[in-house]
């Protein structure tokens, strides 16, 4: 393996398809001999270059992506390359649930060693706040267990940032009964309806008991061409709950209306879609406060539908208010995992999609002044009583903030614990915490 990985770099880098956590420990402790940089690819769905290389060596989990259901014990170990979907797969075939993304083409380990939210985050918190511990291949090629028990430094760290820290080569999460179907599905809607919907997302955290979940924003349909207005509902529980609960937007005259009753792991289908699209794509977010100020949604409603309307062959983008009850989230202090962004408020996601190289650097500062603009009108900016997480979902933004901005009171401890494990910052290529803007 060493040989031909040698060859390979030699021309212009190699991409290894590991299949076991002693072939990983092999091919770091090879790059880090050889001073060679590192990409660990999961689903490879983020959008910051952070699963890629020019020149080093990309250690794909493709193949690590097992997954063990223990009925007896309600936990689900999986590898750290499995997609969601293996896990909503093997779980569901025993009538378990696991809190998951609300897109299972995602790879376990990219999408929970940074926090991870879901339908079922109103519930049962975040990814994180079910992970009971973790196996980590570090930069010296040692294989180690992470728990509450067993270096729960490492534990704390890796629940947040723990892209930072090593490869994730094996996962133990916490299984929940979910014999019911669920209530679900798409709305769309045209945009005069915007008052109304702002009216009922104003009132959602009123309402709501937990389980429920409303994205809802700005996309361009297939066949439509035009701008709408998308609503994605989530009920775990009864039909007669669910439709009481969104009666309000079911009873706007939606244009489209795909909401039933579903398994979860169907819920967890809807918005493949958009991980599929090809071209060229960014993600970035920030967070939203309620209440939302309707003249604010509509000009944010005006700038997508310029940018759709004025640039080519970016209709696949879309702009999401994610209403997942935090409840459950703020429970657990920030303080108490590296994850720092808990608190009274919610996400905002964005995913520009384009085809034009031209237009790389239009897209990224229009999506950026878009987030900007969300976050000084809407976020926790304006109502810092709201909690003191910090804003910002790193798996959503990108390089678009500093650690400092992810991280900030936890980044001290952070950078101590990465001198612990990881001294010469090997696995860096998530967010530098030691970029030098952030050394504290
Ligand atoms: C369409 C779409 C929908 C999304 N929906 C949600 C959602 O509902 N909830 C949510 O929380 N997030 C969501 N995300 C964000 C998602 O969590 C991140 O994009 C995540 O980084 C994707 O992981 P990946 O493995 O697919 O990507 P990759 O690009 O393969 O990996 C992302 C990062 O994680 C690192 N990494 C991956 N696996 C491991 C591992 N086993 N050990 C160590 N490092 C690893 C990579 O090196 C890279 O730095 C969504 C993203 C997209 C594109």
């Amino acid at each position: 393996m060493m040989k031909s990985m040698q060859k390979a770099l030699n021309a212009s880098g190699a991409v290894v398809r590991v299949s076991s956590p002693d072939e990983v420990s092999k091919v770091v402790k090879f790059a880090t001999k050889h001073h060679i940089p590192i990409a660990v690819k999961g689903a490879a769905y983020s959008t910051s270059a952070s699963s890629s290389t020019h020149g080093g060596i990309v250690i794909d989990l493709c193949k690590l992506s097992r997954v063990i259901v223990d009925p007896e014990s309600h936990t689900v170990t999986a590898q750290g390359g499995a997609t969601w979907e293996d896990v909503d797969r093997a779980a569901a075939r025993l009538r378990l649930a696991v809190v998951g993304p609300t897109t299972n083409y995602i790879s376990v380990g990219g999408t929970a060693l940074g926090g991870g939210y879901g339908w079922l985050t109103g519930r049962y918190g975040l990814v994180i706040d079910n992970l009971l511990s973790l196996r980590m291949v570090l930069a010296d090629g040692r294989i180690v267990n992470a728990s509450a028990e067993e270096n729960p430094d490492l534990f704390w760290a890796a629940r947040g940032a723990g892209q930072d820290f090593g490869v994730a080569t094996e996962l133990v999460f916490k299984a929940y009964p979910q014999s019911n179907e669920v209530f679900g599905g798409m709305l769309y809607f045209s945009l005069d309806k915007l008052p109304d919907i702002v009216d009922f997302v104003n009132g959602f955290e009123h309402q709501s008991t937990g389980n429920e979940g409303l994205f809802f924003g700005f996309d361009r349909p297939p066949l439509v061409e035009k701008t709408m207005i998308l609503t994605i509902l989530f009920y775990n529980g009864s039909e007669t709950e669910a439709r009481e609960f969104f009666q309000p937007l079911l009873s706007l005259a939606p244009t489209v209306n795909e909401t039933e009753m579903m398994p979860y792991i169907r819920m967890n289908t809807l918005m493949n879609k958009a991980a599929k699209f090809g071209g060229r794509k960014r993600i970035s977010g920030t967070n939203f406060t309620l209440p939302l100020d309707i003249k604010l949604l509509e000009e944010l409603c005006q700038d997508f539908d310029k940018i759709m309307k004025t640039y080519p062959r970016v209709n696949q983008s879309a702009l999401m208010f994610e209403l997942l009850p935090y409840n459950e989230v703020i429970k657990v202090p920030n303080d108490a995992t590296a994850f720092m962004n808990r608190g009274r408020y919610y996400n905002v996601a964005s995913i520009f999609c384009w085809h034009a190289p031209e237009i790389d650097s239009k897209m990224k500062s229009l999506q950026q002044s878009m987030m900007q603009k969300i976050g000084e009108r809407a976020g926790i900016a304006r109502s810092p009583h709201l909690g003191d997480g910090t804003g910002l979902y790193a798996n959503f933004v990108g390089h678009d903030a500093s650690a400092k901005d992810l991280f900030g009171d936890g980044l001290p401890r952070l950078q101590e614990l990465k001198l612990k494990y990881d001294p010469t910052n090997v696995f860096r290529k998530w967010h530098d915490l030691f970029d030098h803007k952030n050394v504290v």
